[in-house]
């Protein structure tokens, strides 16, 4: 750690079954004096941390946020020029619409090393525990992923049906409360109304739940189905794979 005053690392917890964080990342977490977790970190996780350990919560709910982002940083900050080991905990991977690089940035310009842990992140992971690949030989080479909310800051839109038609599986989180805006989006750019969609709530959590339709008819399931997050959005045909899969998961 030399030219350091101290240490963060920004783990990825995997994205909901606690099984599937890394190696790396439970060793850390044993280890901890200090963790701040988010929302979506499962819950089963924190039981490794060691007795002494302090449990911060730092989750940021859709409009109800523990902390700002720059009270964390702070936070971050302080514990570990104290010389504690400090685990900062991500549901699935950190720097997947995770926020972990800012924390990161903020502490390597105030002096603090900080070393991200890569996680299993839910826009794979909730998908392939429904039985849907994100690509598959002559059906999807490409996929992207976005997320369904713009930061309010943000000046920047997302142009869904561009990338949509750019690429063979769409992969969306935070979708949910703005799945009829994007889906109408996307119907206006021209994607095929019957390209399959499905969504996974819960994703590879004992919760787990899989609504699958067509991109006509998607928005009246979701909402007919009480559809709520966490969920991740998927789009292309692959989802017609979870046929052949589903029943072999
Ligand atoms: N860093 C996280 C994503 C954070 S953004 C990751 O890599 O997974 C939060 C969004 O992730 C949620 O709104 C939802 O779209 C998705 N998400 C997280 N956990 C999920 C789960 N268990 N099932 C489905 N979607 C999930």
């Amino acid at each position: 750690m030399a030219g350091c005053s101290g240490k963060v690392f920004v783990v990825g917890a995997g994205p909901g079954d606690p099984s599937l964080i890394t190696v790396k990342g439970l060793q850390l977490l044993r280890e901890a004096d200090v963790i701040l977790y988010d929302r979506l970190v499962p819950g089963e996780l924190l039981k490794e941390a060691k007795p002494s350990a302090e449990k911060i919560y730092v989750g940021k709910a859709p409009g109800a946020h523990t902390y700002t982002q720059e009270e964390i940083n702070k936070m971050l900050l302080s514990l570990a020029l104290k010389g504690k080991t400090v685990v900062r905990l991500h549901g699935g991977d950190p720097y997947v619409f995770g926020r972990g690089e800012e924390e990161c940035a903020f502490l390597l310009s105030n002096g603090v090393c900080c070393e991200v842990v890569p996680g299993v992140t839910s826009a794979l992971a909730a998908p392939a525990y429904a039985g849907i690949p994100v690509t598959s030989r002559g059906i999807s080479s490409s996929f992207a992923v976005v997320t369904g909310r713009v930061a309010p800051d943000s000046s920047k839109t997302i142009r869904y049906s561009e990338i949509a038609r750019a690429v063979d599986t769409l992969i969306i989180l935070m979708g949910v409360s703005e799945l009829e805006n994007i889906v109408a989006d996307l119907l206006a750019g021209g994607v095929d109304p019957s390209t399959p969609v499905a969504i996974v709530e819960q994703g590879t959590t004992p919760s787990q739940r899989v609504i699958v339709g067509r991109l006509r008819n998607i928005v009246e399931l979701a909402r007919r189905e009480r559809v709520s997050p966490p969920a991740v959005v998927v789009v292309g045909n692959v989802v017609k794979l979870r046929e052949k899969l589903w029943k072999l998961a």
